[in-house]
């Protein structure tokens, strides 16, 4: 059967259901007929408070101006309405399954005790859509469900997101990032890394406890959770603000320098940015990374291009970058000279004439125009 046959015959069940309980409950009013209210019996032609016909006395007169009710075609009007309103649903119900017409508040009232995902999945599904009680509340009740299932940790991770302006969501995460699992720490730390759950994590937990916990985990076997916890550490990459000061977290990114992860020692190297002057071992592995062409060294000619490097040093770095392999670290290169005045030109220059790609010349040619016309550094990708 289509849809549209469910919810025609839906209405007109409905509507049939309406009428019904209508009838049967305020259809039959007094209006002025005195009747016994026992028996229903005509009391129009009497003053009397009994009733001829089966002898009940009422108390007050207005007893007997009391509306007629049929309770038992009310309770079928009833079943009535509840049948159409299954008509109404089935088609979602067959679709999308039952709990996607289930209200959010039992759901919520549900999800500890459901044993698989179906639940959390539906509320994922619901974009956030929660009052302010229910996404503390399914906080609560999450943590019964973990409590039961811890497997499904996961799952709960992402719906976090939807309650990031919750103290209850950060000390959920927070928590979350001790687990064995980890997938999960490293979800959970990502979570934390969102901008609006970043502004909350030190005002509910406490910066030392976060710091003592991010520094640790800076440490951990792998590589994921290593660099997601440097992430949380780093400032914000939409803001710039940072949880910590600088110089406190400074140490722990310079012995990441050293990571044998890409990603984990271009996290550590992007800090760098925000430290000035930069320290000479800082300086030593960022020239290290340029000198062998390691795939950091993208990060490392811009961090170092805007560093107090002595000149000749920097031009020097500058063009073993140009000849670098990765297309990334010769940009970075071009941008990073770029912010230099006029005395990069010959680097430039020689770089063009050993240039043979025609793409990369065009991009040379781009950035002698921007330093000979002194335009703000152009956009090289
Ligand atoms: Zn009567």
């Amino acid at each position: 059967m289509p849809d549209m046959a469910y919810q025609t015959l839906g209405v007109l069940l409905a509507l049939a259901g309406l009428a019904l309980l209508y009838r049967s409950l305020l259809h039959d009013r007094s209006r002025g007929r005195r009747r016994c209210p026992k028996c229903w019996y005509d009391l129009r032609a009497s003053d009397s408070l009994t009733c001829p016909e089966c002898g009940y006395t009422a108390k007050r007169e207005r007893q007997l101006l009391k509306t007629r009710r049929w309770w038992r075609w009310a309770t079928i009007s009833t079943v009535v309405l509840f049948a159409a309103a299954t008509l109404l649903l089935w088609p979602k119900v067959r679709r999308d399954g039952l709990w996607s017409v289930t209200p959010t508040t039992v759901l919520v009232l549900i999800v500890p005790w459901i044993d698989n995902t179906s639940v959390i999945s539906e509320i994922s599904g619901r974009d956030g859509e929660f009052w302010g009680w229910q996404k503390r509340w399914l906080i609560v009740q999450l943590e019964r469900h973990i409590e039961q299932y811890p497997d499904h940790v996961s799952n709960i991770v992402d719906l976090l997101w939807y309650a990031h302006d919750l103290p209850e969501a950060v000390r959920f995460a927070f928590m979350g990032i001790d687990r064995p699992d980890d997938e999960v720490s490293g979800m959970c730390l990502l979570v934390l890394d969102r901008e609006e759950m970043r502004r909350e994590i030190v005002n509910v937990i406490g910066a030392d406890r976060v710091y003592r916990r991010l520094s640790h985990l800076a440490g951990h076997t792998n590589p994921e959770i290593r660099e997601a916890s440097l992430r949380l550490l780093s400032p914000s990459e939409e803001t710039g603000e940072s949880l910590f000061p600088i110089d406190q977290i400074a140490p722990i990114f310079l012995s990441a320098l050293a990571d044998e992860n890409i990603r984990v020692r271009t996290w550590a190297g992007c800090l760098f940015a925000y430290v000035n002057p930069l320290p000479s071992e800082v300086v030593a592995r960022l020239s290290g990374w340029i000198s062998s062409d390691d795939p950091t060294a993208f990060v490392a000619i811009i961090i170092l291009g805007g560093s107090d490097m002595p000149t000749d040093e920097f031009d020097g770095l500058a063009r073993k970058a140009l000849r670098s392999g990765s297309e990334l670290t010769r940009k970075n290169a071009l941008r990073a000279l770029c912010g230099r005045g006029d005395a990069v030109l010959p680097i430039l220059r020689d770089a063009l004439n050993a240039a043979v790609d025609p793409a990369w010349r065009e991009w040379i040619e781009l950035a002698i125009t921007a330093v000979e016309e002194h335009q703000p550094v152009p956009q090289f990708w």
